[in-house]
């Protein structure tokens, strides 16, 4: 089974927001667990780096993805608040990624309907041959074959950060990502169950904190002919889903 490691980025307590009240710390956490979703759906072992309230230093968050055949940090960006647009950084040391990169940040820049800045590498300017950026530079360290930094559109952009407030946006954004890393790892995307009531109606099943009760909200909507799971009792299925889907597996 392929493994996917999601960075949600920074910690509670980051300012980084936007003009009219996002946080990028808690919307990233939300398009991470989202993500993580699309990818188990798909059939890919999809874990974060940490629990909601963890801070983690940069090296540890790369460090809790060591056995993964991917990893990706998400972050939203800022600049001059004019600035719209997506852009997903590679390692300079995987330039094969860059083609990777690119499907990415074209992808996230269609969902969101704003410029892709597309595929861009930072090197270290202390330490040349390294990249620039710690969590990067950590996670190629632990020998992670494909890894990337995306940023998810400006969030003090007002369009940007418009986009990114809205729940079922993000839910775009997670399954654009999945799609590309799909093709990425040579395993099929499967898409959401149109005839159930989808996590992107996240006014009832998500409010920005995941517990259980909304993973059995979420489940118990999963008619039975649809569920792929190998385990034959919906309880088991559902105890498993917890245990997988929303402990933080390192
Ligand atoms: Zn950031």
């Amino acid at each position: 089974m392929k493994k996917v490691t999601i960075d949600p980025g920074h910690a509670p307590g980051n300012a980084n927001s936007g003009p009219t009240g996002y946080y990028e710390h808690a919307g990233m956490w939300k398009l991470s667990n989202f993500l993580k979703n699309a990818l188990w759906r798909c059939g890919i072992n999809a874990a974060l780096t940490r629990t909601q309230n963890e801070d983690l230093a940069l090296a540890d968050r790369g460090a809790r993805g060591w056995d993964s055949d991917v990893f990706i940090s998400e972050h939203s960006n800022a600049a001059s608040g004019q600035t719209r647009g997506t852009e997903c950084f590679y390692s300079v040391r995987s330039p094969g990624d860059k083609v990777w990169a690119g499907k990415l940040s074209a992808a996230v820049a269609k969902a969101m309907g704003n410029n892709d800045r597309g595929a861009k590498k930072r090197e270290s300017e202390t330490t040349k041959g390294y990249d620039y950026y710690g969590v990067i530079r950590s996670t190629v360290a632990v020998g992670v074959p494909h890894v990337f930094l995306i940023e998810n559109g400006f969030h003090d952009n007002a369009a940007d950060e418009a986009f990114l407030k809205n729940d079922e946006n993000l839910c775009l954004i997670a399954e654009a990502q999945a799609k590309v890393l799909c093709e990425l790892l040579g395993v099929k995307y499967i898409e959401p169950n149109k005839g159930v009531q989808p996590m992107t109606k996240t006014k009832i099943l998500y409010n920005g904190n995941l517990d259980s009760r909304q993973l059995i909200t979420r489940e118990a909507a999963q008619p039975p002919a649809r569920d792929r799971s190998p385990f034959a009792s919906p309880s088991v299925h559902l105890h498993a889903a917890v245990d997988r889907g929303f402990q933080n597996i390192q």
